[in-house]
Order: structure tokens, then sequence, then C-alpha cells
């Protein structure tokens, strides 16, 4: 799946290589491939239409920077519509009110309402010092008042006891007049959920949100659960004024696609994400993460912007021009590729930020340490010798690796690579950076 999406965008980015300006034509077969990764991302149908128009008009006609190629320059669109999509920054918790500040869990049955009930009073308790009381209103399953409870004792918060022969909101009043009375900060309501949306259980805790009048109304929503989110967060947000998501079960296999859906058909901001069965799953949403993970593509943004950043525009052009023919392609040149690769955070770093499949290719095969033999030796070389490299014979291979304090063979090696590379140049084009690499292999 994931290997998918990256391939799907490198070949966007293959498909616009060459065109200098993104134009209606050459983006239609890009923007459907976007359009596929978005909907195996488990985007919903509806949101991926007309987020790919919105991207359609930012993205005709705009220039492409630098050596770029069209098809970076697009992901590049589409990543920042998706962060913005998705709010942009992360949403704090607002418990601004006349303690106690009471927050109410809203979602389905399984969906991790009661877990997230409790990762989040640790949260409360450990980072924030906040002296919390849980109590669960699910007064038709025994289970979930007793999975509360060990939550509670585990943590060593306190919760206000409740069983199955009272009402929702009984038990939920009565916990709120004993925080107040015991000077809670917070007061978490954990409440019933069912398998499917279903009116009694919109209907209670429609009527829970009136008597409480919480100051956060948490949707629970299971990141699994892909297009179906969607409709369940409608039905919510229909009913109840939802102050903001928590999308858990991200660390399987989600895209993180119902990030997007469920922050666009419900307009509330993501507050956090879970991310495992432990009390310690629980992150904050980050908007640019969950975009990086809805593409597939590592951190490669920040790699593209790392190079135009970094990257000497005029020298590069230079070199661009003599990779495209091979011709006049010189040690010299093969020194100062990696002098700008590394000027862009050394290798390592670099690789780092690549799509998962090239990515781990590429790592492994090269690392920091090989460039800094690899420039040791061309170093050693006088400049007859890096302009014409055909003239190093044994005598000047000795000296050569003497000089940088390597074994001849390595000096063998090297002039083997910059002789694959020179020859691959001929094969490829301007933003070859990867292939570039791959051809550097040790
Ligand atoms: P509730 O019915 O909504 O209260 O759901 P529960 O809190 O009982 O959670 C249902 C199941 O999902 C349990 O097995 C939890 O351990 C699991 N779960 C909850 N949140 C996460 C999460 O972020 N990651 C993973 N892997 N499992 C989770």
């Amino acid at each position: 799946m994931f290997e998918n999406l990256s391939n799907r965008l490198s070949g966007v980015v293959k498909t616009l290589r060459g065109h200098a300006r993104l134009t209606e034509a050459n983006i239609q077969d890009a923007l459907r491939e976007v359009r596929m990764a978005l909907l195996e991302a488990d985007v919903a149908l509806p949101v991926v239409k007309s987020f790919i128009n919105d991207i359609k008009a930012r993205a005709l006609g705009k220039d492409v920077i630098g050596s770029l190629t069209p098809g970076q320059a697009l992901i590049g669109v589409v990543y920042e519509e998706l962060v913005k999509l998705m709010g942009e920054h992360n949403d704090a918790l607002n418990l601004a009110a006349v303690p106690p500040a009471i927050i109410l869990m809203a979602g389905l049955q399984g969906s991790g309402k009661t877990t997230t009930t409790g990762k989040l009073a640790k949260l409360l308790k450990e980072k924030q010092r906040k002296k919390v009381l849980l109590v669960s209103c699910d007064v038709y399953r025994p289970a979930a008042i007793d999975q509360l409870k060990t939550l509670a004792q585990q943590l060593e918060v306190e919760w206000y006891p409740s069983d199955v022969s009272q009402k929702p909101e009984a038990i939920a009043l009565a916990a709120l007049d004993y925080a107040k009375r015991h000077f809670h900060d917070v007061l978490i309501v954990d409440t019933a959920g069912r398998l499917a949306i279903d009116e009694q259980m919109m209907a209670e805790i429609k009527s829970l949100h009136a008597s409480l009048n919480p100051i956060e109304t948490l949707f629970v929503v299971d990141a699994m659960q892909g297009q179906d989110a969607v409709n369940v967060a409608q039905a919510f947000n229909a009913t109840l004024p939802l102050t903001g998501v928590v999308l858990t079960k991200l660390d399987g296999d989600a895209r993180g696609g119902a990030a997007l859906s469920v922050r666009n058909v419900t307009g509330k901001p993501i507050k956090f994400v879970g991310v495992g069965e432990k009390l310690t799953g629980l992150e904050p949403f980050y908007p640019d993460r969950m975009a990086s993970r809805i593409l597939g593509m590592g951190d490669v943004l920040s790699l593209i912007e790392d190079a135009q950043r970094t990257v000497d525009h005029e020298e590069a052009q230079k070199l661009v021009k003599k990779m495209k023919t091979g011709k006049g392609f010189d040690l010299e040149d093969f020194k100062m590729q990696i002098q700008q690769m590394r000027k862009m955070g050394g290798m390592t770093s670099l690789l780092d930020k690549l799509p998962g499949q090239v990515s781990q290719l590429a790592q492994g095969q090269i690392d920091d340490k090989l460039i800094n033999r690899i420039e040791g030796i061309i170093n050693s070389m006088t400049p007859q010798e890096r302009a014409k490299p055909e003239i190093i014979k044994a005598s000047r291979k000795r000296r050569i690796a003497a000089g940088a304090g390597v074994s001849v063979q390595e000096v063998n090696k090297l002039l083997n690579q910059f002789e694959q590379t020179q020859k691959m140049m001929k094969q490829f084009s301007k933003g070859g950076l990867t292939k570039l690499m791959r051809g550097m292999k040790g």
C-alpha cells in the first residue's frame, strides 16, 4: 500500500518531467494520479473531488522554481493544500472554564473512547498537573464502567462510581457536583456508544450535553474505518456542537485519509491522534505530518525546500547542462555534485527525507563516510587528472591512494563509479537526483 502510493507520486513527477510550466494539458494525468493516491489513502470521494478542483486552480501556470521538475512543484501544491485543509496548526484542548472544565467524549462503540479518556487523564495529570475526575455514563455495558475504573486505578486518577441502574444524566450531574465540591480541575465524561449510529444513543448524548454544557465535546473516531468514518462524523456533528476530534488507531495501516475527510465534513479541528493501545499512545495532531502520511512521501517536501535553499543555482545549471549531454563532465564536476549533496545536510539526513522505497534502496549503499572518502580521493588528484581521468594509470593510482590514505582498490572503485555516472548522465535530464545517487552506490 505504502509503496503503491510512493510509486504513484514518483509517476506524477516523471509525467511532468521536462515541462517548464504546469498547463491544463500536462496536468491532467498527474492529477488523476494524485486523485487515486488520495482515494487509496481513504479520503472520501466528495472531499477528493473538491480538493482536486482547488489544486488544479492553484497549480495551473505555476512557475517551476529553479531546477525543480513541475511534478515536484505540483506535489508541493498538493501538500500545502492538504496542510491548509487540515487546519495548519495543532489545536490545543480548551480548559478555560470555571472548574471543573468538562470534557464530553462521544463516538461509536469500539472507536477507542474509553481508552482515549484514560489517555487524556494521564496527559492532563502528568503534563498539566490537573486534578482529574473520570466518570462513565455507559449504563448499557457494565464492562465499560469496569474498564474505566481499571484505567483510573492504573493511572491513580479518581473516578466517580456509577452503575447500570442509574440514568446517564443523573450519573453525570452527580459526578459534576462531586467534582465541584472536591475541587477537581477537569471532569471527563465517558458515554455509551453503539456499533452504529442509533437514534436513542444520539438523543441520550444530546441531553447529556445540554445538562452538562461541556467546554470540550470530543468526537472519537477510528481511522481504520476509512470512508465510513465520514458518515459517522456527519451524524455526530449534526447532533452535537463538537469542539474537536480524536482520530484513533493511527498506529495501524490506516493511511490517515480519514483525518482529511472528518476534518472536512465536520469543520472541527482534530486535536489528538491515538497511536497505540497503551495509555501513552496519544499525541497532538499535526496537519503537516498527516499530509506527508497521506501522500506516503516521507518528508520529501522538506527535501525539496532544502534543495531550493542550498543549491547554488548557477553552478547547478551548468552541471545540469553537462549532465544532459554527458560531455565535459569530469571528476571536478563529480566532486561538486558531492559537495552540493553535503550542503543539503549530508547524505544520511537527505536519504531520510526521500520516499520510503527509494530511501530504503539507497540506505546502506551510500553514506556520509563514503562521500568523505570520495572527496578525499579526488582532492589528491592533480587538475589534469581530474579533467582527464583516463590518464590515471597504475603509478598515479598508487600516489593518489597514498595521498588520500586509502587503498588502490578504492581509487579504482571511484574511477569506476565516475565512469558509470558519466554514462548515466547521458541518459537522464535535470532533476534526476535520485538516479544520480543510485549511480553512486559503493
Ligand atoms: P470504546 O468502546 O469506544 O470505549 O473503545 P475502547 O476504548 O474500549 O477501545 C476499543 C479497542 O481499541 C480496544 O482494544 C483498545 O485497546 C483499542 N484502541 C483504542 N485506541 C487505540 C489506538 O490508538 N491504537 C490502537 N492500536 N488501539 C486502540
